[in-house]
């Protein structure tokens, strides 16, 4: 594995960091640095996403041939590094990420046509209706109904955790269309073209850091045409697998560690342990601080295989495994040292703060306004995206052979 950047990647990284400078504006760049959770405020997210648009760059894992910017592997690591330093908005991005390379791989011409240049521009916004009360972990006891009525499917049922459908305006969804011998038989893979469907109900669920990203979605008899479906029908298991293979790898975890340990190290240099000193110079909190660094060096080194092996053509295999459990629990412990740093200060709950054009003092100071709802709402990141435990049973089976 060759880990220095070649010239033209170096090139490319001057490219992206003039963009940066010509393009995030103050407010966009402020209204990123204050994102306490895995997405930007959505506005933000979709004012930046237009910006990246009109360069080309909103769609950066997908071809040339379908809108994308046709990036290797190493100039999509740079770019996420590059935007993640000067906190450039976290866009939500299921469209791009999830079911843009599902409509190229299993999509019709007319399908391809229809969804995949709105995506890219930021017209079309798809939320994930996977996960059911019930059916999250064993995703495939779903149980969500689609019945078959002429050129339509009718749905009954309900889906649960859906990060931004009051939001979004297009929901790819697994419903059952017939009961096979096994449960991923007789599962298929819709797209709903508007959330204000009739008999579509989208239910707010706020989070325990008192925001609004999850939702439950009511199905009462809505009605899809079935020139909606991706794939055949009984046959969505194969589609929801191919997706959830870009849910789990499409993205690098370390550019947005290595940020979070940039906003814990500023905490650390401003606020003073018992006796007085700066924390970033007490041995134990500065020790903590740095074997977490080394941490996410090591993860670091993984994701770099991982793009090598990537850019050769190979399957990251359990690997991505591997880097969604060590990602996802090296964010929950800078999580903790943040929250730690800030002491009393992290007790306010100030949500407001974090909207954009706030302007008035607040209790805790601008460099810990995030760290509490990041704390909360990162909880959530060894569930979702498929839990650590379930990222475990992989390794145990695929590494390990148990
Ligand atoms: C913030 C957030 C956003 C989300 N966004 C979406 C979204 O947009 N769309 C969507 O469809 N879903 C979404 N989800 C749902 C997410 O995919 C599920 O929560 C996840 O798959 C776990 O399912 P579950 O909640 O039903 O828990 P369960 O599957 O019931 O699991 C409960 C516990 O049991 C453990 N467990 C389960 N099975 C096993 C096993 N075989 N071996 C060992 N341990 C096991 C799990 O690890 C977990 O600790 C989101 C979840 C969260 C928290």
């Amino acid at each position: 594995m060759d880990l220095a950047l070649s010239p033209e990647d170096r090139a490319f990284q001057d490219e992206v960091r003039a963009f940066l400078r010509d393009n995030l504006t103050p407010d966009l760049r402020q209204a990123g640095a204050r994102t306490g959770g895995v997405f930007a405020e959505f506005d933000i997210g979709m004012r930046w996403h237009r910006v990246l648009a009109r360069r080309g760059w909103s769609a950066t894992t997908w071809p040339r041939e379908f809108g994308g910017p046709g990036w290797t592997a190493t100039q999509r690591y740079i770019f996420a590094r590059e935007c993640t330093a000067v906190d450039a908005p976290r866009v939500f991005n299921m469209g791009v990420r999830m079911v843009g390379p599902v409509v190229m791989k299993f999509g019709t011409a007319a399908q391809k046509a229809k969804y995949l240049p709105g995506i890219a521009a930021g017209d079309i916004v798809f939320c994930q209706g996977y996960s059911e009360p019930g059916s999250g972990s064993d995703l495939a006891s779903l149980k969500t109904r689609a019945e078959s009525d002429g050129d339509d499917y009718v749905i009954n049922g309900t889906k649960i955790w859906t990060t931004f459908a009051h939001h979004a305006n297009h929901m790819f969804c697994l419903v059952r269309t017939a009961a096979g011998s096994k449960p991923q038989e007789g599962i298929t893979f819709l797209l709903i073209d508007s959330m204000q469907t009739p008999g579509l109900t989208v239910k707010p669920i706020i989070t325990l850091a008192g925001d609004h990203e999850v939702n439950q979605v009511f199905f009462d008899n809505v009605r899809v045409p079935k020139s909606n479906r991706i794939g055949q029908e009984n046959d969505g298991w194969t589609v929801a697998k191919y997706l959830l293979e870009f849910e789990r790898g499409g993205e690098a975890y370390t550019p947005n560690l290595y940020a979070r340990l940039e906003d814990v190290r500023r905490i650390a240099r401003e606020e003073r342990a018992d006796g007085g000193a700066r924390l970033i110079e007490t041995s134990d909190f500065a020790e903590r601080l740095a074997a977490t660094e080394i941490e996410i060096q090591a993860l670091e080194m993984i994701e770099l295989q991982v793009l090598s092996d990537l850019s050769r053509g190979r399957n990251p295999g359990a690997a991505s495994s591997a880097m969604k459990i060590r990602g996802s629990e090296t964010v929950q412990k800078l999580d903790g040292l943040g929250v730690e740093a800030l002491a009393y200060y992290a007790t306010p709950l100030e949500p407001e703060a974090r909207t954009l054009g706030w302007n008035e003092p607040t209790v805790t100071p601008e460099y810990g306004i995030t760290a509490v709802p990041l704390y909360l709402n990162n909880r959530a990141a060894t569930i979702y995206a498929g839990s650590n435990e379930v990222q475990r049973n992989i390794i145990a089976k695929a590494v390990l052979g148990l």
